[in-house]
């Protein structure tokens, strides 16, 4: 018997050069650009990989078009639990194949990611406080209504969808020396470092998380499934646990990751004030925690050019205002102090 990492690692590699064929024209090709700024902080070419320009504003498309388009024909509709832009993914491709999406998702997720799922003429329901609690929801649905659940990553077709990111930088990039990775359920870190290890088996991959909450950070830490309290963030996308029975992504990331990066919300809130001002980009909180973790001093300094993903775009504006003008924000309990740029 090979050990689960090997398999794991030979199944998923094979799956990412066949999803890159099915995304193709689709959810592939994003830019892949240098921040001047960062590049600056860093010494070396720092570089953005915009999945905030997907057209459902989140990277999650790819694997959730890998995994809708590989369903068999008779396939009557397809649900999942989400913190928002996996759902977003799911419900597009399902519009596209035809058939019917029941997102689940708890009260922590922002508005503005239940609007854009219900644009696309999915059913949302809204269950609870948590991710573990939507996926409850959504394992009852495969039982009463015959759909088919999605893991928002640990499904082999929705790691291997993430994975094609890990190609499309290393194809741009050969020379980089460290990719910085916004680290939930791991189905992204694991298939990018997959991918990207594959091409350059010396390139370092970092995952990172906020530190109110950090599942795969503290799973890798105990050597198994760990639970921790979900509370509100800055980084709502990577809220949630990895699930006690994790298959793929927690294996994948427990064997490829080289180290997993803690950032504050006051970390958070600096590098979407950067990103805004530097490069005027709009990205989520969940999306610049590379950036903030560079910015805050949390790494150390590289011997190459770095490149982050930049995973999503999909946020409530009035906060994001706020966040930009220097405002206090409120979450939960949590209050973080507004700071004016530069200030
Ligand atoms: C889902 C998500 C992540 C984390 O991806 P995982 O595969 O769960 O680790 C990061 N950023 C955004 C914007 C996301 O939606």
């Amino acid at each position: 018997m090979p050990g689960i990492s090997e398999m794991s690692m030979d199944f998923s590699l094979a799956d990412i050069l066949a999803a890159r064929q099915v995304i193709r024209g689709v959810a592939d090709g994003t830019p892949f650009v240098p921040s001047p700024f960062m590049s600056a902080v860093c010494g070396q070419d720092f570089l953005l990989k915009l999945e905030n320009m997907q057209p459902i504003g989140a990277f999650k498309l790819r694997g959730a078009y890998n995994a809708v388009m590989s369903l068999p024909e008779d396939a009557g509709g397809v649900t999942c639990c989400s913190t928002g832009n996996h759902g977003r993914g799911v419900a597009y491709a399902a519009a596209k194949r035809g058939i019917r999406a029941v997102i689940c998702m708890s009260t922590l997720v922002p508005q503005a990611k239940v609007d854009g799922i219900k644009a696309l003429g999915a059913e949302v329901m809204i269950c609870g406080n948590s991710q573990d609690e939507a996926l409850v929801e959504s394992q009852r649905l495969v039982e009463s209504d015959g759909l088919v659940d999605i893991s928002p990553f640990d499904d082999a077709r929705v790691i291997a969808g993430q994975g094609t990111i890990g190609f499309e930088m290393l194809e741009a990039r050969p020379d980089l020396d460290t990719i910085l990775v916004p680290l939930s359920g791991g189905g992204l870190a694991g298939g990018v470092a997959l991918a990207a290890k594959s091409i350059n088996p010396k390139v370092r991959i970092i995952g990172i998380t906020m530190d109110r909450g950090a599942s795969m950070h503290a799973s890798i830490a105990a050597g198994h499934p760990v639970d921790v309290e979900e509370v509100p963030s800055l980084a709502d996308s990577l809220g949630g646990g990895i699930g006690d029975d994790n298959m793929l992504s927690f294996p994948l990331c427990k064997a490829h990751l080289d180290d997993s990066v803690l950032v504050s919300e006051e970390d958070i809130r600096d590098a979407m004030q950067t990103l805004f001002f530097e490069d005027r980009i709009v990205a989520e909180g969940s999306s610049v925690v590379g950036l903030a973790a560079v910015l805050a001093g949390k790494l150390p300094k590289p011997d190459g050019p770095v490149g982050t993903i930049i995973t999503g775009r999909n946020l409530n504006m009035d906060m994001f205002a706020k966040i930009i003008a220097g405002e206090d924000i409120q979450l939960g309990d949590v209050t973080v102090k507004g700071k004016r740029y530069g200030a």
